[in-house]
């Protein structure tokens, strides 16, 4: 299964991290600011107050 990087931008802090599509945790918290911006579904990654960034 192909598993790729994805850019999102922290909804709090605004500060950009790159992280997988499909976590294996459950939780991404931000690396900054340490609020929960991802949460994992089983399969891709469910953005919470982060957006996408191309
Ligand atoms: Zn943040």
């Amino acid at each position: 299964m192909e598993n790729k990087f994805i850019k999102i931008e922290c909804g709090s802090c605004k500060k950009t991290m790159t992280v997988f599509e499909r976590a294996s945790t459950k939780e991404i918290n931000c690396n900054s600011c340490n609020e929960r911006i991802a949460i994992s579904t089983g399969g891709k990654i469910k953005l919470i107050n982060s957006k996408l960034i191309n």
